[in-house]
């Protein structure tokens, strides 16, 4: 559509962020514009339309997850970084390319047999997206879908995530 075309052009390349030699995608001045962020969020609420809940993955993940949540009708989980959370009901470790990183889940959010969509503004190597999904399972909960507005297909995260339904609004 012409509004996802608008996103498209939107989205900044940024060289040498967060570090020498990185290209960052930054979908900030999408989310800025009315018809884009519709465009995306609408694009993202059709990977799952089984799932009840959304999880959101702090911090870009937050801003999309909840327009995503709202636009099909469920509620929304906020996937954080460590040290914010006052109730934590799982927390998850994992590799980056560099170093460590964790996430958790707060108390009182996925409860057994939910039907989770989790969604994100980036999927790389698709370690985040994986601890999410670990997240979910751990407290039993199913997750349905993964969904990303860019994809960055040479980093292999679809791969990594095989047998997860991974949609992504843009794959570059
Ligand atoms: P992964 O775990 O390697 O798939 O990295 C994905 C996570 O890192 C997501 O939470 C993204 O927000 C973030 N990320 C990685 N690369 C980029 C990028 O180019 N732009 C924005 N976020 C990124």
């Amino acid at each position: 559509s012409g509004d996802l075309e608008r996103a498209w052009r939107l989205m900044r390349e940024v060289p040498d962020f967060p570090e020498p030699g990185v290209l960052f995608r930054d979908i900030s001045p999408v989310l800025a514009d009315a018809e884009a962020f519709r465009a995306v969020v609408y694009g993202l609420a059709r990977t799952a339309p089984d799932a009840d809940l959304v999880l959101g993955i702090e911090a870009r993940g937050f801003l999309l997850g909840a327009a995503v949540a709202y636009a099909c009708g469920t509620g929304i989980v906020g996937v954080r970084k460590p040290g914010k959370l006052p109730a934590v009901a799982h927390r998850v470790d994992y590799d980056l390319e560099y170093g460590q990183a964790t996430l958790e889940l707060p108390e009182g959010t996925v409860a057994p047999g939910q039907r989770v969509l989790v969604v994100d503004d980036v999927l790389a190597t698709g370690g985040t997206v994986a601890a999410s999904s670990e997240l979910v399972r751990q407290a039993g909960g199913e997750v349905v879908g993964a969904a990303v507005a860019v994809e960055l297909a040479a980093l292999g995260g679809r791969e990594r995530l095989a047998g997860l339904n991974v949609h992504a609004v843009f794959t570059v």
